[in-house]
Parts: structure tokens; C-alpha cells; sequence
């Protein structure tokens, strides 16, 4: 039945965001001297670094990163960045570049311009659009790293017209020492890059310390901790989401290549952990997409890690019929949808929770995740019902502008005077009939 396959699949579906690594576990016993727990531990770097600033932050860099870093040393040098630049293989720089103009046309194609109507004579009344003016954007840098996170926050932050652009990245060799990540940030103007990550990097972005000015909003990935962090500073500071391990949803039929499904699957497991599900209604695609996934894990670079995934979180999963896909995929709401059947447009009419839809056997989810322009950077953990990627129009503030010419208001004075009366609030109403 549906109901519990939904339930065997949320298992699925939400990779333990919310437990640590026993390596984790032991660095926060080493670090707090107790077993705190994940929130525990954000909450209270959070606080320390509101209330003294650079020296908090120093001190979390040197328990949790073992850098031992000064003040003067947070912020990469800009001719580290340029030198970087040059050394840097002339082919990822052309990537780089194709990339960029991927995503500067789709982003600038989707940006919201101001609007302005006119309902009646002498009244204009405008939905405008302003660029928030400073953001922080967060590049991950424990396990892997990841100049295509730069490409994907930083370039549509450009696009909406944000003018200063703070990239963080851990201290580390897969971090803001890592050459391809600081080339790829010179590649696209950005200067300030500073080497912190973790709760400490959000906390300090937000409330800024003597050494890193405050944003107005945080953006991009990062592990629990980060996504804890950013929690705990909305309010203070807009964020994007709060972002949990990666997810697929493979919809296939008859027409669908097992290798390819095996494929897709893979790379999403390769996040480790990330949940790879395969939802479809042909019997013998199953066997053969098992066979492929056992076949080409031999292959892989990061075989062990992507085979522990799998087990915890892959799922193949046979259902009735295009129906009931949709209904069980519509309930998942994934982060990654990716529809591999003869009419991919039809079939994706059926539903409406996913963070990003791949269609097509030519469309791999890598092709969104590097180069093709929508961002990487997307809800998870079922939060798509409500919320959305990051786009060009996550960096601008909306605000609405009025504007009534002498005369204009005797349409709606009236409703507004009694309206104000009714709720007692005379001097407004007075506000009004003065101007009659
Ligand atoms: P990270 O930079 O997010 O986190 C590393 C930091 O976590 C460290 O610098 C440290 O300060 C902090 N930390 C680690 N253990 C801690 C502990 N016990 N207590 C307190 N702080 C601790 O890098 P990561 O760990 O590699 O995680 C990156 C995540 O981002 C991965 O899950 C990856 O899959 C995800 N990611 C997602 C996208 C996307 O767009 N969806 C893109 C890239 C990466």
C-alpha cells in the first residue's frame, strides 16, 4: 500500500541531517569537554562570536580546524586570488567562463523587473526591486571542494546587482586553500574571500566582527553545522534554506536505459550520504538497473563511500502504474527529480513538489548541478512544498512604491474612512478626509 511505502521511503528519503559522525562526536567532546548536542554546540558558537567578535571566532577556527590563524591572516589576500588565478589549468578557466554565461542568461532571463500599474486615473502603484547591497556566501570545505558552489551562488547574486559578495570557506586544503575554489573566485570578480567556515563563519558574517563586515544574507550549502548556524541567525540576517544531504528521484518506464539509471543514481549516492530512489512500474527494469549499479560502483573513485550511501539510502522501488509514481514522488517532494520516459513533459504535468526537474534520457542531474544555468543550491528533506531554489531573485528585497495625484483618492477615500473608523483609528481616517 501507498501509506507505507511513504513511510519505508521517508527513511529513505531524509538522510540523517540530523546526526553527527562518531569523528564529530569526539571533536565536540574534545573541543566543549561535554557530549553536546549539534544545536548545543551552533548555539552556543553563535553567542560567543555575537559577543566578542574576531577573538571567538579565532578560537573556534584553531578547536574545530586546528588553524591557527591571526586576525590579519581571516582574509585571503587579493594577490593570492590573482596568483592562484594564473597557476590554475587554462581549461578549468574556460569552464569557468562557459559556465558563467550559462547561468548570467538563464538568471538575468528570470530576474524580476519592477512593475507598475495604473488602475485608475492619476494613481500609479509599483512592485520594485532592489538588490540586497552585501551578502555572505558559503563554500563547504570538510570533505571535498567545490568551485562550481562559487558559480552557482556568486554568479546570480551578480546578475541581481549585489555589489559586495563575501565568500567563506573552511581553512582547509578543500577549503579557502584550495586553489581551484580561490581561481574560480577570481574568475568572477570576487575579492573578499575569508578563511572561516562552520557555525563560526555564518555567526560572524552575521552579526560581523572588527574583521569581517556584517551581510544582509547568507547563502549556499555546508554540513549540519552550518545549517544549524544559519538557522540561528535568521532574523537577524535572511538565509537561503536549511539545506539537508542530497536526493534523487528517478521516475522511468519501459523506454528508460538501466545503465544510464545506474548512473544517475551513483552520482547522487556519491554525496555520501545522499538518498537515490528509483520509482517505476517496469518489473524488469529493476534487475537490470541492480546489475548496472554493481557493475559500474566497481568503477568509482569514492566506491566505498557511495556503496554505504546506496545501502542506507537507495531505494528501487516497483509501483502500479505513471499514477501512482506521481502520487508517491508528489508526497516525497525531492530535491532532484529527474523523469526518464517516452513523454517526460506530460508526466511531469502530474506533479508539483520538486526542487529542480531534469526531463529526458539526455538530461543527467550533473548537467544542472555544474553548467546549465538554474543554481545547484536547492531545498531537501521534503521542504520544496514550501520553498525554492536560490535564483538571481533570492538577492533582491521587494518593496511597493504609491502614488495618488490630487483628487485621485475620492475612489477608495470613502472605504478607507470607515474601514479606519470601524477599528477606531480616527486620526488615520482624518488623515484622509483632510486631503477631501
Ligand atoms: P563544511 O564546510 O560545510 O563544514 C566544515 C566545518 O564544519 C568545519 O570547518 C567545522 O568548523 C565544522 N564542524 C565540523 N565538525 C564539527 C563539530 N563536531 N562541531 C562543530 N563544528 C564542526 O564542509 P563539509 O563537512 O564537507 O560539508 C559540506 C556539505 O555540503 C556536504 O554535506 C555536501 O554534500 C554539501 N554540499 C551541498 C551542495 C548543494 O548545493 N546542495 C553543494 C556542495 C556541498
Amino acid at each position: 500500500g501507498s501509506a507505507e511505502i511513504l513511510d519505508q521511503l521517508r527513511e529513505k528519503l531524509s538522510p540523517r541531517g540530523d546526526v553527527v559522525s562518531p569523528r564529530g562526536r569526539a571533536l565536540t567532546e574534545e573541543v566543549f569537554g561535554a557530549p553536546l548536542t549539534p544545536v548545543e554546540v551552533v548555539d552556543k558558537i553563535c553567542e560567543e562570536v555575537q559577543s566578542t567578535g574576531t577573538s571567538a571566532l579565532l578560537h573556534y577556527l584553531k578547536q574545530l580546524d586546528k588553524a591557527d590563524l591571526s586576525a590579519e591572516q581571516l582574509r585571503v589576500p587579493e594577490e593570492d586570488l590573482a596568483a592562484a588565478h594564473a597557476a590554475a589549468d587554462s581549461a578549468l578557466i574556460d569552464s569557468v567562463r562557459r559556465i558563467r554565461e550559462n547561468i548570467v542568461r538563464f538568471q538575468s532571463a528570470i530576474l524580476h523587473q519592477d512593475v507598475t500599474i495604473e488602475p485608475s486615473p492619476g494613481v500609479r502603484l509599483t512592485q520594485r526591486y532592489v538588490p540586497l547591497r552585501r551578502v555572505g556566501v558559503c563554500v563547504p570545505g570538510g570533505a571535498a571542494a567545490y568551485p562550481s558552489t562559487v558559480l552557482m551562488t556568486a554568479v546570480p547574486a551578480q546578475v541581481a546587482g549585489v555589489k559586495d559578495i563575501a565568500v567563506v570557506a573552511p581553512p582547509t586544503p578543500f577549503g579557502a586553500y584550495n586553489e581551484d575554489m580561490l581561481a574560480t573566485c577570481h574568475e568572477l570578480g570576487i575579492t573578499e574571500v575569508y578563511r572561516m567556515g562552520g557555525a563560526q563563519a555564518v555567526a560572524a558574517l552575521a552579526y560581523g566582527t572588527e574583521h569581517v563586515p556584517a551581510v544582509q544574507k547568507i547563502v549556499g550549502p555546508g554540513n549540519l553545522f552550518v545549517a544549524l548556524a544559519k538557522k540561528h541567525v535568521y532574523g537577524t540576517v535572511d538565509i537561503d534554506s536549511f539545506a539537508g544531504p542530497s536526493e534523487v528521484i528517478v521516475i522511468a518506464d519501459e523506454t528508460a536505459r538501466a545503465d544510464f539509471i545506474a548512473a544517475d543514481l551513483l552520482a547522487q549516492a556519491e554525496h555520501s550520504p545522499g538518498s537515490s530512489i528509483l520509482i517505476t512500474w517496469e518489473e524488469s527494469l529493476l534487475d537490470a538497473v541492480e546489475a548496472e549499479l554493481t557493475q559500474q560502483l566497481s568503477e568509482l573513485s569514492r566506491s566505498d563511500l557511495t556503496l554505504d550511501s546506496l545501502e542506507a539510502f537507495g531505494a528501487l522501488i516497483l509501483v502500479n502504474d505513471q499514477k501512482h509514481a506521481c502520487e508517491l514522488t508528489d508526497s516525497f517532494a525531492p530535491e532532484h527529480l529527474h523523469i526518464q520516459t517516452a513523454d517526460p513533459q506530460t508526466l511531469m504535468k502530474s506533479i508539483n513538489n520538486s526542487g529542480a526537474a531534469f526531463l529526458g534520457h539526455y538530461t543527467p542531474v550533473a548537467l544542472g548541478d555544474y553548467a546549465a544555468g538554474p543554481s545547484h543550491v536547492l531545498p531537501t528533506g521534503g521542504t520544496c512544498t514550501w520553498a525554492a531554489g536560490l535564483c538571481s531573485n533570492s538577492f533582491l528585497r521587494s518593496g511597493s512604491v504609491t502614488e495618488f495625484e490630487q483628487g485621485a483618492m475620492a475612489q477608495i477615500a470613502d472605504d478607507v474612512e470607515r474601514l479606519a473608523e470601524k477599528e477606531g483609528l480616527t486620526a488615520h481616517a482624518r488623515s484622509v478626509s483632510i486631503r477631501r
